[in-house]
């Protein structure tokens, strides 16, 4: 299980990709990621090992800059294409992946059945992008902070959406995440592996924490929206 994000100048799959690579020692059943392409975002997954979903991939180019990437270790559902992260909203504008455990996921879940989402997967991640859906006015930051205060468990998220296409939404509570960053370039990772081909400047994410990523910036914030500061250390060895 591992995440990689990334809004930046550069194309985004390479690193998402690479990124992945680096943390196949963390175990993983599947794997996908979300591109955010001029207004609208393509999901690509696939069960089994990465090479499966770079299939995928490799039918058409990638230019896109902004991107969100995982690799599953099933907790809830089997592993399959269809339980692959990442979770898509039904209009398709809302991606998130997330590793962790949702444990209040079946109530969640009830209420937004009772509002009308369907559910494509058996996940129990799948709620927070409905959950993200139904709280989002256009503030994906308050979209978020709501989202947050009603999930218990664990969880490393990463959100992308369409009104924000230079831009990664992430939170952290008890799995880890850590933000790398670059002028021109901002990535997150669950581990510092994954960045360091990229970067060697890097913060780690504290539970209870947010943080948006854009190019070359990263603002990182409490659970009540407002900005905290970090400290970045420059890491002096390569993985
Ligand atoms: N609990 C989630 C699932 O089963 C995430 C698992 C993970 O951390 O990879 O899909």
């Amino acid at each position: 299980c591992g995440i990689t994000a990334y809004a930046g100048k550069e194309s985004a799959l390479p690193f998402l990709l690479q990124g992945l690579e680096k943390l196949e020692y963390r175990g993983y059943d599947s794997a996908g990621v979300t591109l955010v392409s001029n207004h609208h975002l393509e999901t690509y997954k696939a069960k089994g090992r990465l090479t499966n979903l770079k299939e995928l991939l490799n039918e058409k180019e990638h230019p896109e800059h902004t991107g969100i990437g995982h690799t599953r270790w099933a907790t809830h559902g089997v592993p399959s294409n269809m339980n692959s992260h990442p979770h898509t909203n039904e209009s398709e504008t809302i991606s998130i992946v997330h590793n962790g455990i949702i444990e209040n996921y079946a109530s969640i879940k009830e209420c937004l059945l009772e509002q009308g989402y369907t559910f494509q997967s058996q996940t129990d991640s799948e709620v927070i992008v409905h959950m993200l859906d139904y709280y989002y006015q256009g503030d994906m930051m308050y979209a978020l902070k709501k989202c947050v205060k009603y999930l218990q468990g664990s969880f490393a998220l990463c959100v992308v959406c369409t009104d924000y296409p230079d831009c990664v939404f992430v939170a952290k509570k008890e799995s880890p995440m850590i933000l790398g960053k670059t002028d021109t370039s901002a990535f997150c990772a669950s581990d510092i592996p994954a960045v360091l081909d990229y970067t060697k400047d890097i913060c780690a994410l504290e539970d209870g924490q947010m943080a948006v990523l854009r190019p070359g910036s990263i603002v990182v914030y409490d659970f009540f929206g407002d900005p905290v500061s970090t400290t970045w250390m420059h890491i002096s060895y390569d993985a």
